[in-house]
């Protein structure tokens, strides 16, 4: 296993070279899924196996992060974990797509260098739920709801009648 990955690679060459990775990038890397999150703070967790399989030049990876988003009901900040796993069977041109096994998704190779990037990347952004929110209940925003109910109660008391009078004299 290797800790140093670069963005871009020759996925071809790799997959000759039987190469594998695991490391950690951080999250302020990856610009379009900044722009989904409330924070870029944290990394994301990265394995990476190149190889072949069934006479089928193929990436196989994982990655997994926990992200600062926030909760659509309340509005708050909360971390939400994702995974996602993948592999792809790399081939020239689309037509080769219909060659490859059930369990390979294809990704063409093109050029000398392939963008690891953006693989990760759309991994991440897959992974992320259509709709992020706490999972059990928004404590903040029923704390929240809570002080605006007593707030409400305290101002249409009699004696807070009474006192604001008072103090509209004073
Ligand atoms: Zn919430």
């Amino acid at each position: 296993m290797q800790r140093e990955l670069s963005e871009t690679a020759n996925f071809i060459r790799l997959a000759e070279r039987n190469s594998s990775f695991e490391t950690d990038w951080a999250i302020a890397r990856f610009e379009r899924l900044k722009a989904v999150l409330n924070s870029d703070q944290g990394q994301a967790h990265i394995i990476l196996r190149f190889g072949e399989r069934a006479g089928i030049a193929c990436v196989q990876g994982s990655v997994s992060a926990d992200l600062d988003v926030l909760c659509q009901r309340c509005m708050q900040a909360m971390i939400q974990h994702v995974a996602g796993e993948f592999l792809f069977g790399l081939i020239r041109d689309e037509d080769a797509a219909d060659l490859l096994p059930k369990d390979m998704e294809p990704l063409v190779v093109q050029g000398e260098e392939q963008s690891i990037l953006d693989i990760i990347e759309d991994e991440l952004l897959l992974s992320l739920p259509q709709v992020n929110a706490h999972a059990e209940q928004c404590s903040e925003y029923l704390r929240q709801q809570n002080e605006r109910r007593e707030v409400d109660k305290i101002a249409s008391s009699p004696f807070a009648v009474l006192k604001n009078m008072m103090s509209d004299k004073a």
